[in-house]
């Protein structure tokens, strides 16, 4: 299926009312690497880092992630990657680490939860990111961020740690961003000093849907109910990326529903300009992008969301023929 998309690799993914969609894919593994020159992703939109700490039998070592790091640079060749600080609990549990019995571990102590209560982990992380990106530019970002005063309080340390290897007279990134993913509904609707201190904002779709729609997205049976492209769904989509453009703060898509051709032109549809998604996903949805007119899919959209239907993706799919 590859093959069938390997003539618009090198091509930019330009509807035909001009816009330009940036899609970059998501990845974890070294593994991973190599299809960010066969599928013509732009970057690395979300880089996994607990899938290196998944695999192991205890808590890596910093000298040994700053390496791990490095070659995800290097294998990137120049384009832009985005690294997510570790996101542990829930659905990803380390073998090697302590952590209480929880009833609701997807409500529960995880991701930049664990990372704010146990500094140790976050520093060692945030200090190899750091070394492997001397020389170079870094882009950082933290899971669930649910309120404002995580994510300062997260990008505090991380700074904290560039003043540290200043100090100690070592190299610095040449550039650094930081940005939060908006995992949680709670954090569309945070001050807007929040959206003003976020270098970049990355919607993680699959727990950010879970979240508003109280449905487990590991439970098939209440994942299938509620559709990515429900009306109100899109609603929350469509704030984001106004509250986003209000700030000046560039606002991308990364969870699994931005590597699906319905769901991807109709967040384009909403404003979206720029994706992450599956390697594999890639061709087919440049393919289809470079072949609609967002104005018209936008206006399907809200005729669809006018005639009070609860999701627009009968008629999107009509749309499109
Ligand atoms: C998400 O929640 O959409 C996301 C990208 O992160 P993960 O799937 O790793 O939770
Ligand atoms: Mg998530």
């Amino acid at each position: 299926a590859q093959e069938r998309y390997a003539g618009l690799r090198d091509q930019p993914a330009r509807t035909l009312c001009g816009s330009v969609i940036e899609l970059t894919m998501n990845a974890g593994l070294m593994a991973d690497l190599p299809s960010l020159a066969s599928s013509g992703a732009e970057g690395v939109g979300l880089f996994r880092t607990e899938l290196q700490f998944l695999a192991r039998s205890k808590v890596p070592r910093r000298g040994d992630l700053a390496a791990l790091y490095l070659r995800v640079l290097n294998a990137a060749d120049g384009k832009p990657v985005t690294f997510r600080t570790l996101d542990i609990g829930s659905d990803k549990v380390l073998p090697y680490m302590k952590r209480p019995e929880e009833p609701n571990p997807a409500l529960g102590w995880r991701a930049i939860r664990v990372g704010l209560d146990k500094k140790g982990i976050m520093r060692m992380q945030n200090q190899a990111l750091i070394r492997a990106a001397v020389g170079r530019p870094l882009r950082v970002m933290f899971p669930f961020i649910a309120q404002f005063d995580e994510f300062r309080e997260a990008r505090q340390m991380l700074l904290d740690e560039i003043e540290r290897e200043r100090k100690l007279g070592h190299d610095l990134p040449t550039d650094l961003k930081i940005g939060a993913m908006l995992e949680t509904p709670s954090l569309v609707f945070a001050p807007h000093q929040f959206y003003d201190m976020a270098d970049f904002i990355s919607i993680g779709g699959n727990d950010l849907k879970q979240f508003f729609f109280a449905a487990d997205r590991e439970n098939e049976r209440v994942r299938r109910r509620y559709d990515t492209l429900n009306v109100s769904f899109l609603t929350l989509i469509g704030t984001i990326v106004a509250r986003c453009r209000e700030a000046g703060t560039p606002v991308s898509f990364c969870g699994e529903d931005a590597g699906r051709p319905v769901e991807a032109l109709c967040f384009a549809a909403m404003g979206l300009r720029s994706l992450s998604m599956r390697p594999a996903s890639i061709g087919p949805i440049k393919h289809l992008l470079r072949r609609v007119n967002l104005d018209e899919a936008r206006a399907v959209i809200e005729m669809s969301r006018a005639a009070g239907v609860q999701s627009v993706r009968a008629d999107v799919t009509e749309w499109l023929g």
